[in-house]
């Protein structure tokens, strides 16, 4: 078999993420890698931090871009978090609340659901009653923005709510971070996972993470030690915690430098900035859509500006669509998944790639495609 170099066709990414790469980013990328105990490495690293605080709105010190994807993040709050018999509250409206629930169990856990309808934003009423109803609970996880609805939950109101019955929350804001506000501090949001993959606009595979004093606090007094060697935070505060820098894992360098410039980018923008363009481009593409008598999933209040659930016309083949518009136009869309797979076209707009020219592309092409 003869093998060539990999030149992968040129995209224009609008599903759930990969979204678009900016070039300024992916050049970033390209820099010759030095180590990862490199004085010039670890001056970039504390760059890094701050740069993580500004977009996550907060000052916690335990802010830090884990090495692995969305998922490795959402495992480091849980097993740092979770001890064997704790209970935990976990909203579940799409898919990746159920990611939540898996998690708990399986550090020990036992997960108390709290359900709603695909497409239906967490209902805070239902989460008071669960808290009322488990008193012992001690811990409440959410998704801020649900990638396989569109649909976003109100983090400020579930927080406040959890923290009432102190109760920490943990809370999925892999969709959320840059192109919806996510006020860590503000908010009191106490662990907080992301991805680089979607509004950020860097490429896959970092998580950034930040935990606020409480929960640090609740990691010092476990009764048990981490299960995961890897995630435990208080090993990998070795590496990323200042000070003296210790060997803990190797830093995926070059994906630092990255994500270093794509914060940078947010930062030239302004974070708020950032957010109202997601908005704006949202808007623009929902207009389009509703004059070609394409439907969204979501009501209006609940929906994301980032990722648009589309409803598929009745008698079309959405994944004939969605394979025509890679083959004519190299456009990605998403598919629905779980219960929504074949309903629905999850539209991203996320990051680089929430622009007015995409906006347009994407209007243009379903057009054409579907005649
Ligand atoms: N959480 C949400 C809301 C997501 O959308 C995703 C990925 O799409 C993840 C978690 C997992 O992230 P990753 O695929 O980078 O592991």
């Amino acid at each position: 078999m003869e093998i060539q170099s990999f030149n992968p066709p040129v995209r224009t990414l609008m599903g759930p993420g990969p979204s678009d790469v900016h070039p300024r980013v992916l050049a970033a990328m390209s820099r010759p890698t030095i180590g990862h105990l490199d004085p010039a490495f670890v001056a970039m690293m504390d760059e890094l931090k701050v740069l993580l605080q500004e977009v996550f709105r907060t000052g916690n010190p335990l802010t830090l871009p884990v090495s692995g994807p969305g998922s490795v993040g959402m495992e480091t709050c849980f097993v740092n978090l979770v001890e064997p018999g704790d209970k935990v509250i976990v909203c579940r409206n799409g898919v990746f609340g159920g990611r939540m629930k898996e998690n708990v169990e399986r550090c020990g856990g036992q997960a108390v659901m709290v359900e709603d309808a695909w497409g239906e934003p967490v209902d805070p009423e239902k989460l008071e009653a669960a808290l009322k109803a488990n008193p012992d609970a001690r811990l409440v996880a959410f998704v801020q923005a649900e990638t396989s609805t569109g649909v976003e939950s109100d983090a400020r109101a579930l927080a406040e709510l959890a923290h009432r019955h102190d109760c920490l929350v943990i809370v999925d804001a892999v969709t959320a971070l840059g192109g919806s506000p996510v006020l860590v501090d503000e908010w009191g949001l106490d662990a907080v996972y992301a991805g680089t993959q979607k509004c950020l606009s860097c490429t896959p595979g970092l998580a950034p993470v930040t935990f606020g004093e409480r929960a640090v606090e609740a990691i010092r007094l476990r009764r048990t030690p981490v299960q995961s060697w890897f995630m435990d935070l208080n090993l990998v505060m070795g590496y990323w915690g200042g000070g003296k820098r210790a060997y803990h894992h190797t830093a995926p360098v070059n994906a630092l430098y990255a994500l270093h410039e794509a914060l940078l980018m947010v930062r030239e923008e302004g974070v708020a900035n950032a957010w109202a363009r997601h908005r704006h481009n949202h808007e623009a593409l929902r207009a389009g859509l509703e004059a070609m008598g394409i439907g969204m999933l979501v009501r209006p209040e609940a929906r994301l500006p980032q990722l648009n659930a589309v409803l598929v016309p009745d008698g079309v083949d959405e994944a004939a669509v969605r394979a025509r518009l890679l083959e004519r136009f190299n456009l990605e869309l998403g598919a629905g998944l779980g219960e929504l797979a074949g309903k629905v076209w999850r539209i991203g707009l996320m990051g680089y790639a929430s622009r007015p020219e995409n906006v347009y592309t994407c209007l243009t092409a379903l057009e054409s495609v579907l005649g």
